[in-house]
């Protein structure tokens, strides 16, 4: 079984995510928990070539070549083996989060983003729970992390709005995955929800 978490900047996947992994492992599941850009070794690398250093280096098609090599990069060496020996794999991103910021926010690259991701890497979630919260709260909490290697992406509340109705759109384009959660809530509450549709999807 194959998780992602995605929402924009801010609206607590990488928290999610690992509350909803923790709570696997205790019903006795091989979890593996990974993130995107990044989650191999290759991949890591790729994420730092992008991440690090002038948000301008790439255009925004090198930039969607670069992501989709790390994608596969990820696949092959981290998703694709946990998942043939059983593992549920929970990711921290995933493809979603290119249709939304190669393919509307950073570029005008939709048409090309499924095109590549058609070639190169051809497979989706069972599950994606799309978090969502108000632009203003997502970015309030994003600038409030310290320690952070992330690109600073901070686009303002403008973008951040468009990235939100991105990921609503995506949730309407494929709802037999995709599930939105209300994520201006306590991290326990938004984690009783993800926990109950994971074990109705699941099921
Ligand atoms: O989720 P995480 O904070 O690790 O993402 C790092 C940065 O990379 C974020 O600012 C996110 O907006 C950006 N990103 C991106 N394109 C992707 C995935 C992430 O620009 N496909």
């Amino acid at each position: 079984r194959f998780i992602s978490f995605e929402g924009i900047d801010g609206s607590g996947k990488s928290t999610q995510a690992r509350l909803l992994a923790e709570r696997l492992r205790d019903a006795g599941r091989e979890v593996v928990l990974t993130r995107e850009p990044g989650g191999s070794p290759g991949a890591e690398q790729i994420r730092r070539l992008v991440l690090e250093g002038d948000p301008d280096r790439w255009s925004p098609e090198t930039e969607l070549l670069l992501f989709t090599a790390a994608r596969r990069d990820h696949l092959e060496r981290t998703v694709r083996p946990a998942l043939g020996r059983g593992a549920v794999v929970i990711c921290d991103r995933f493809a979603d989060s290119t249709r939304i910021y190669q393919g509307i926010t950073r570029g005008d690259l939709r048409a090309t983003v499924d095109r590549l991701h058609d070639l190169m890497i051809g497979c989706e979630p069972d599950l994606t729970f799309i978090l969502d919260m108000a632009p203003a709260t997502g970015l309030a909490r994003a600038r409030g992390r310290n320690g952070s290697e992330e690109r600073f992406e901070d686009f303002g509340e403008a973008l951040q709005a468009r990235g939100r109705q991105g990921f609503l759109d995506l949730a309407a384009e494929f709802p037999g995955r995709c599930r939105v959660v209300a994520a201006d809530r306590a991290p326990e509450e938004v984690a009783r929800d993800i926990a109950r549709l994971t074990d109705e999807a699941l099921a």
